[in-house]
């Protein structure tokens, strides 16, 4: 187990520094345009590609660095570039690590290479969970997968929404309930390969924020995948939906056992989650950083009443409460992710607390930079009202900040959640 530090080591700094190159020469140039544009920015998916960064194994090596600082680095540097570009190039992670965390050694193998693609010809995937009535009450989901013993096949049916990546990717991820009655504990995930028939993409959204982020429904129609295609296999689902079956027999939901309850540890989805939303906490850390940083800058160079504006205690006390919350959703954020790699018990969902921190940092600090740039700040001419714009987001998705927040209280309380 790595200890907890708050430095990062020579190697680091030598990849942090790689990356904010990227992202202040390739990233933050091509931000204005792309997200005037609201389409996916493939070319710079391919300039990231060619260098290394758009790739498994970079971000394979990064989530398994023991000091947990490796991910939340990448996030932050890319964030800071343009959080619509960024996540145009990380959306295919969150469909990688749900096979890598779910999916045998072959499916894996099988899979995520697709989901890249190679510089030459990059690809994208999506992660498809939510859906139009089961959106923060993700056990309410309706899409379904059910089994034709017959040919080996899974058919699935449903209409999944606000898919990143949506109908554009080369593989979906989709989960699917394979048994109702027992709420999330009769969720499975399936691998939809490229040109499945039946999976089709509905209305693309038109966004706030994050345009650079191709977001879009998918409908999936008597979709049919193989067998294989069901991440980590028929038996190890056969025994977790028994498992399930007989909790509920026994007078139990047979749904999700919550982070505070009886079984406060073992549930793995809750796990995954704590463990997953540091990495978007430092997402928001980056936009953050991002407008602080021209805020800094405006405030010593715009001059009114004869001196710059900073020289004013109300625009220099706002600054220094930015930097203050910065670096204290950075350490949240750090802690967390160090606690995730070290399977640390995450006993009081600090996954979620640094999420929330962060993101609400991110909309607050976004907010206070476009007063400090006055009537600047409200125009296109300056990138604080993009940040702003995209910071929105963060408090929105990975879970919005009231379901941080029931998390972390019912945690810290062991109520159950649901
Ligand atoms: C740009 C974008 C990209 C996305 N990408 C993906 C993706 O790739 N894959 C995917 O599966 N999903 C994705 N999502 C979906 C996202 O995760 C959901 O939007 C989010 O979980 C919230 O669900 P909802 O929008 O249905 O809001 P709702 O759940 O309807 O919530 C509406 C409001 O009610 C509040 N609320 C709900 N329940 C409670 C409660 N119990 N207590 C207090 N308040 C509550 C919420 O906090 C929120 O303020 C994306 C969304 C967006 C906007």
């Amino acid at each position: 187990m790595a200890e907890f530090t708050m430095e990062l080591n020579d190697e680091q700094k030598e990849v942090r520094d790689w990356l904010h190159g990227f992202a202040a020469d390739v990233i933050r140039p091509a931000a204005a345009e792309w997200d005037e544009r609201e389409e996916t920015p493939w070319p710079v998916i391919q300039e990231a590609a060619k260098i290394g960064i758009y790739s498994l194994d970079f971000y394979a090596q990064q989530y398994f660095d023991p000091t947990g600082l490796g991910i939340p680095m990448v996030m932050e540097e890319l964030f800071w570039g343009d959080a619509g570009i960024a996540l145009s190039i990380v959306g295919t992670g969150l469909a990688a690590v749900g096979v890598l965390t779910n999916g045998t050694d072959e499916q894996i193998g099988t899979w995520i290479p697709q989901m890249y693609g190679d510089p030459n010809d990059v690809k994208v995937a999506a992660f498809c969970s939510s859906e139009p009535d089961a959106g923060s009450d993700v056990a309410s989901m309706r899409t379904r997968a059910v089994y034709d013993e017959a040919k080996d096949e899974w058919v699935i049916n449903g209409t999944k929404t606000w898919v990143t990546n949506g109908g554009i990717a080369n593989v979906h991820v989709v989960v699917a309930s394979v048994d109702p009655e027992l709420g999330s504990r009769g969720h499975a995930s399936f691998i939809v390969p490229p040109n499945t028939p039946g999976l089709s993409q509905g209305q693309k959204f038109k966004k706030h924020g994050i345009r650079a982020s191709h977001t879009a429904e998918v409908i999936l129609d008597n979709v049919r995948v193989p067998g294989s295609c069901l991440l980590g296999g028929k038996e190890k689902l056969d025994e977790r939906l028994a498992r399930a079956r007989e909790r509920l027999r026994k007078g139990g939901t047979g749904s999700s056992s919550p982070a505070g309850s009886r079984e406060r540890g073992k549930n793995a989805a809750m796990a995954t989650f704590e463990a997953s939303r540091p990495a978007v906490g430092a997402m928001a850390v980056g936009t953050a950083r991002a407008a602080y940083e021209i805020a800094l800058d405006y405030a010593k160079t715009r001059e009114q009443f004869g001196r710059p504006i900073i020289d004013n205690q109300g625009v220099a006390f706002q600054l220094a409460d930015m930097r203050t919350r910065i670096d204290a959703a950075r350490l949240l954020v750090w802690r967390a992710s160090w606690m995730a790699v070290n399977g640390k018990p995450f006993t009081a969902a600090e996954g979620s607390m640094s999420k929330l921190f962060a993101s609400e940092t991110a909309k607050k600090v976004t907010a206070q930079a476009i007063q400090i740039l006055g009537g600047n700040g409200y125009t296109r001419e300056y990138p604080v009202e993009r940040m702003h714009r995209d910071a929105a987001i963060y408090t929105i998705f990975e879970g919005t900040s009231e379901i941080q927040r029931l998390v972390i209280a019912r945690t810290l309380s062991g109520m159950p959640i649901r």
